[in-house]
């Protein structure tokens, strides 16, 4: 027994010491706005200076976390409150519309040291849903909470409802009455499931950005992912995308990276995203720029699949890849400054 004492004070003297001796990692961060046809001729100048500006204070205040020692969660989840309050971006406040004129909202988050994660899906009445994420990864037993008991968990931990009508804005309803029109050509136009599948395609292109998401490394190296989303304009019948699956829309693990994607949430399940990219790096050994390019790029865009993704790894590499003609997007590396982009390059 003693022997064993000894031995174990020795390996948690030994264990301590090492950590103590490891360098800090270098920190970073990444966010995104949303992945779709975004065109500089699309947005006035005005527009676009908006955009700068909310993108630049959320990677600011994710890095200010970082910087001071805080946690890649706390960084992700500062920065994702910042543009889920801001109408510009499809989550919290300027979410989209479902098909019926109403607001639900998914989000996800995951911490890459513990790969413990939180996802809600299809809550109406939570301004901040990637809180409520955050509380169900450390406050249940669950990784993913639905609708009603989503929301009736939100209330048990003192967490404020809001009427869903807190959602709305004017842009988000144009939008909405503009689809449905499309929607209701594509029904009279299409002759089966598979040409209607085709068609919607098309239509939903212009309907579905602004979803947010954020990825980070902290200085202890451990790295993080969130996911915010309204969802996709005119949704129907309780639809929930990839953004709150733990795979498809976010993933972290300590491992290889931490991914928050976004696009169109029905390729991005099935091709498993963002743990597709991070299985690549673990087990093939790829950079995290290629992994992304190689999924993003690969047989989901072949198929139909349109978006795009943001990653970090534990060693302060970030990546953003989207195949379509933008991403509004942010990111800092520790030793530079703030970057901000929506185009291509
Ligand atoms: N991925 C989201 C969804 O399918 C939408 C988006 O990212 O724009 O719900």
């Amino acid at each position: 027994m003693k022997k064993f004492i000894i031995a174990s004070l020795i390996a948690a003297l030994t264990s301590t010491c090492l950590a103590q001796s490891l360098p800090p990692s270098k920190i970073a961060i990444a966010i995104h706005g949303g992945a779709g046809t975004i065109l500089a001729k699309n947005l006035t100048t005005k527009q676009q200076q908006q955009y700068q500006e909310k993108l630049t204070e959320a990677v600011d205040a994710g890095y200010k976390i970082l910087n001071q020692g805080g946690s890649s969660l706390d960084a992700i989840n500062a920065a994702i409150n910042l543009l889920e309050n801001s109408p510009l971006f499809n989550a919290g406040l300027g979410a989209v519309y479902t098909f019926d004129g109403s607001h639900q909202l998914d989000a996800s988050i995951m911490d890459g040291k513990t790969k413990q994660a939180g996802a809600v899906a299809g809550v109406s009445h939570i301004a901040n849903p990637i809180d409520l994420a955050r509380l169900v990864m450390t406050e249940s037993v669950h990784v993913m909470l639905s609708g009603e008991g989503a929301e009736q968990f939100a209330l048990k931990h003192g967490m404020p409802w809001v009427k869903n009508d807190y959602f709305d804005t004017d842009k988000r309803y144009q939008s909405l009455l503009k689809a449905k029109q499309k929607l209701k050509a594509l029904d009279a136009k299409s002759k089966n499931n598979a040409e209607y599948q085709a068609n919607y395609r098309q239509i939903k292109l212009d309907y579905k950005f602004g979803t947010v998401g954020a990825v980070a490394v902290d200085r202890a190296g451990n790295v993080a992912a969130g996911t915010s989303t309204g969802g996709m304009t005119a949704k129907r019948f309780g639809r929930i995308g990839d953004s709150p699956i733990i795979g498809a829309g976010t993933w972290a693990d300590n491992q290889s990276c931490a991914v928050s994607a976004t696009g169109h949430g029905e390729y991005f399940i099935r091709y498993h995203v963002a743990a597709d990219i991070c299985a690549q790096v673990q087990y093939q050994g790829k950079t995290i720029k290629q992994a992304s390019q190689d999924v993003i790029f690969g047989s989901m865009k072949q198929a139909g699949g349109t978006g795009g993704v943001i990653v970090v790894d534990p060693k302060g590499n970030i990546a953003l890849t989207f195949n379509t003609s933008g991403m509004y997007r942010g990111w800092r590396v520790e030793g530079e400054k703030t970057h901000v982009a929506m185009f291509k390059e």
